[in-house]
Formats: C-alpha cells, structure tokens, sequence
C-alpha cells in the first residue's frame, strides 16, 4: 500500500470517526458495538484489563469470535491471568495476549530493578503503551471499557472519537455507565470478573502499582497510590 492510499485510508477513519462520535452518543452499548461490527468487519479489537468481561461480552455479542487483546506486562496479578484464561475458556471470544519486547528479568538488567518504583512512566511506557501500539496495527478500531465516573480525568469520555496518536477510531460504547449498569450488566449475563474485585481492589492494573481501597474511597485511589501519576499513558 502506498503512503498516499494509507493516508486516504486515515483520514476515512477519521470522518467516519467524528460522524460517529455525534450519532452513537447517546446509544445503548450494545448498539455502538453493532454499528462497529458492520463498519469494521474483524478489523477492530476488545482492549481488556481483565478486571471484569462485561465489554468482551458485548462485543461478542455483536461479533462473536472478536478480539480481545490483553496486555500482559508480566506484573499482573496471579488473578489477573486467570481471568485472562477463563475469559478465554469460556466465552466466545479470541484472547490476544500482547507481551512487551523485553521480560521483566530482562528489563531490570537494562534499567535495574524496581523500575515501577524509579520511573513508573518509563516502565508503563515499555510495558503497556509500546506493546499496545504494535498490537493494534493491524485493527482500524479498538474498544476500550473506559467510564465517565472511573475519574476526572475520564469525566469527559467520548463514546466513539478518533484516536489521533494511533491514528485509529476508539470506541468507549460504556463511557456512560455507572457502577451500577456495571453490576446489573455482570449479574445478569453471569459475566466473568476478576476475584481481587471481592477482596478490596476496586480498580485492579499491574501489582506492585495497585493496593486495597478502603470502602468510600476513589476507586482509583490504589493505583500508584502516593504518586501524582493517574494513567498509564494507553488514553492520553
Ligand atoms: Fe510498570 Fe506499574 Fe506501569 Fe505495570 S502499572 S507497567 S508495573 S509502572
């Protein structure tokens, strides 16, 4: 493909993704999840941090068999990997696990150990945000479970916008859900979610950046908790 095809081809993406982001606003989930089926055949993919399935199954319920990619940044939780393979085992979905260029041994050969505790950025940088970007080549969409009450920094959340850095349509078809269409969603599909989700991990990343929160407090209070960093770089 030539760069000026791929040009064209970016820049339908983005006309496609802004008429979106002004039709799907307001449209149920599962909705905004049919149109990208019929707009991306099987070129778009589920991002999953595998603290709950509920967009996975959405997903598969608009296209079954559809992507599910998985960052696997070799800190997760033991937890964490088992719903990965029980997501896998028992849905109808493709699990994508994407690992990052260098292991953790070998990681901390190059930058020393503990590298998360030094410069969580940089660590975040080569184990989640670099993977994801060579992962999603290949799609034209990806879908992420982001909520407009997860934070204010997620507070003005767009259902379907263009993804300029990845150049790539994101879609967010939960962005408007609280908790509780959440928990109503997972009760009533029987959805898998993570076990650390009952044992005081409100919101659940990699672990030595992710402790227990007391009941009442910000969800997100135990990620990098102590530290001004709030995301790991996937949505800015
Ligand atoms: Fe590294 Fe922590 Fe980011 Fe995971 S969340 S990639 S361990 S800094």
């Amino acid at each position: 493909m030539t760069n000026r095809q791929n040009e064209r081809t970016a820049l339908d993406l983005k006309a496609v993704a802004e008429r979106a982001g002004r039709d799907l606003e307001d449209a149920p989930a599962l909705d905004v999840l049919r149109w990208a089926a019929d707009t991306f055949g099987t070129r778009w993919c589920v991002t999953s941090s595998m603290e709950d399935a509920v967009v996975a199954h959405l997903a598969s319920r608009a296209l079954p068999g559809v992507d599910v990619v998985f960052l696997d940044t070799g800190y997760h939780f033991p937890e964490t990997i088992g719903t990965r393979d029980a997501v896998e085992a028992v849905m109808d979905v493709n699990v994508v696990t994407l690992t990052p260029r260098r292991t953790v041994a070998e990681q901390d050969a190059e930058h020393g150990p503990r590298l998360h505790d030094r410069d969580p950025d940089q660590c975040c940088a080569l184990r989640k945000v670099q993977p994801l970007e060579e992962g999603l080549k290949g799609y034209d969409a990806w879908v992420t479970g982001l909520r407009r009450d997860n934070s204010p920094t997620r507070a003005d959340t767009p259902v379907v916008a263009w993804d300029e850095k990845r150049g790539k349509v994101k879609i967010s078809p939960i962005a408007r859900w609280t908790q509780d269409d959440v928990d109503a969603y997972v009760a009533e599909h029987g959805v898998l979610t993570n076990p650390l989700l009952q044992d005081g991990y409100p919101s659940i990343g990699c672990a030595p950046c992710t402790r227990r929160v007391p009941a009442g407090e910000d969800p997100r209070a135990g990620r990098w908790a102590g530290r001004a960093k709030t995301e790991c770089g996937l949505h800015g």
